[in-house]
Formats: C-alpha cells, structure tokens, sequence
C-alpha cells in the first residue's frame, strides 16, 4: 500500500468513528508539521499549540473531506493558516479567541458549510477545476522525474517558485538565453495539451511561469515539485542517483521549499528522538480532537 492509499484509508477509518485510526493519523504527521511550524516559531510551545489546532481543524472538517486528496497537502495548508493567524494576532497585538477562526480551519472553498448553495456550485466548480489543473501540473512533474528530465523543472521552478528572469536563470544554469525560452516555450505547450485533455479552461500565457501568477500560488500550496518522503528519506542516506541527489539539494535548499525541508528535520531526528516526548505530544493532539468523533454526521440512529 503507498502512503497515499494508507492515508485514504487512514481517514475513511476515523470517518466512520475509529479512534485507533485517529491517533495513527496524528502519529503519522506529528512530526513534520511541528518541525514546520518550528522553523518560523521560536517556542516549541508555541508550535506545539498551533499542530495541535491543526489536527483539531482536521477533525472538525473531515465530514466533508474527500480522502482522495493528498492529506499532507491539506493539513500543511491548515497549518499555514494557523501560523499566519498567529502572526497576525501578534502584529495586531490583540488575541482573538478560538471560536472567532472556527470558519478557517477549512483550507479549501468546497469543505465550508453555512453558505448560499448557489455559492457553494459555484466554488464547487471552481475548485473542481482547480483540482483538475493541480492533477495536470503534477503528472507533468512527476513525467519529468520518471524521464529524469531535472533540467525542465528546475527551469520551472526557478521561474516559477523563486520569481528569477531568463537571463538569471540561464546564467545560473549554464545555459543560454534562447535555451531557457525553449524550455519555457515548450513546458507552456505540453500544460496547454495536457489542460485541453482535462477539459480544464485555462488560458495558458507566459505570464503563468512568474512568481506572482495563480500558477505559482497553486504550485506552493499543493507542492505540485515535491518528492515522495521515502525519497528525502533515500536523499538523506545518500542513496539517491546523482540526478536524483542534485534535483532534492536544489527543491529543498535552493527553492527553499518549507514542506520538504520540514520533512528532512523530521527524517534527521527520527533516531535522536525523545520518545516519550513524542508520545506524550500525541496523546495531548487526541485528547484535545477525539471528542469530536462522536458529532460525525452519519451518526443519526433510526435508519
Ligand atoms: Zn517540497
């Protein structure tokens, strides 16, 4: 079973009500999201709070979750509003009570409930539409790694993650100019067969390789680049080919890319770790969330 598949079934489990699976859950996770929300806080009980709301506003939007969807993905997302609330509460220096951010937990449009359904049709379509762009970008990303095709995405990335100009990146690479505007020319025209395959409307421009684009915002958000875990895992030991090796340095170190490198602190520490830490934290994120198993929907006696 891939870890996505165990994830899926992860969560049709605590759907229908099974703590154990909860807790599996939490223990899967607990660790790269407290090392993320750690690389932008200095208290760890400041992080710890904040990945403890965050399984929290997993479990309070599960009803309508689709398990379909990449789990990791999803509770970075929350975590990500998480923080930024944090820090704006900081800024603002005034502290809002929980109940008043209730409404955030859910990432994602098509997961919020108390709304007008012709709204609700509307940001449905709109994100089925946006689901079906991230399935496109990330089957190209993943064709790029299984044909070893590395330059194409860092092009990409660099372009489009760290908001560089021809000329930078060219230069950066090696490459010439007009090499650069190949690949971008070429990159534009495969995401436009491939979006017309998905009858998604998208009006593909060049515009849509800069850092400011919706384009760049989807790529952050779902990690459209990100390796597996196994393979950070694998890139740790060293174990990886070199083009493999070289792709990981530059996504992890070179874009920066937070998710990733919240994982690689996670994977370093797995032999140093504080067992009873770890178990003592699990324990506190089920026993603040699991109350929330018994109010699932499906709960309704009589049928
Ligand atoms: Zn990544």
């Amino acid at each position: 079973m891939s870890s996505t598949e165990a994830d899926a079934f992860l969560i049709r489990a605590v759907q229908a009500g099974d703590a154990a699976a909860w807790r599996e859950v939490i223990e899967r996770y607990q660790g790269r999201l407290l090392s993320f929300a750690r690389r932008r806080l200095a208290q760890r009980s400041e992080a710890e709070d904040l990945v403890q709301e965050t399984f929290l506003g997993l479990m309070r939007s599960l009803p309508r979750y689709d398990a379909s969807r990449s789990l990791e993905t999803y509770l970075f997302a929350i975590l990500r509003n998480k923080l930024n609330d944090f820090f704006r509460r900081r800024s603002k220096g005034q502290r809002q009570s929980l109940e008043a951010l209730e409404l955030e937990d859910a990432p994602a449009a098509w997961l919020q409930v108390d709304t007008p359904s012709d709204y609700v049709a509307r940001e449905e379509s709109r994100d089925a539409q946006r689901i079906a762009l991230v399935d496109c970008l990330r089957r190209w990303a993943e064709n790029c790694c299984a044909q070893a095709r590395f330059q194409d995405l860092i092009v990409i990335e660099m372009l489009v993650v760290l908001g560089m100009r021809n000329k930078e990146v060219a230069s950066d690479l090696e490459l010439s100019e007009t090499a650069v505007a190949g690949i971008k020319f070429r990159v534009l025209e495969r995401w436009r067969q491939l979006t017309e395959a998905a009858s998604v409307q998208h009006n593909w421009r060049e515009s849509d390789l800069a850092a400011t684009s919706s384009v760049a915002h989807i790529w952050r958000e779902e990690g459209i680049s990100c390796p597996k875990r196994s393979t950070l895992g694998r890139y740790l030991l060293g174990t990886l080919d070199q083009n493999w090796q070289t792709y990981v340095e530059f996504h992890a170190d070179g874009a920066g890319c937070q998710r990733c490198l919240a994982n690689l602190d996670d994977l370093r520490d797995e032999d140093a770790r504080d067992d009873a830490q770890r178990q003592r934290f699990r324990e506190q994120c089920f026993a603040s969330s699991v109350g929330f198993l018994s109010h699932r929907p499906n709960d309704h006696a009589g049928d």
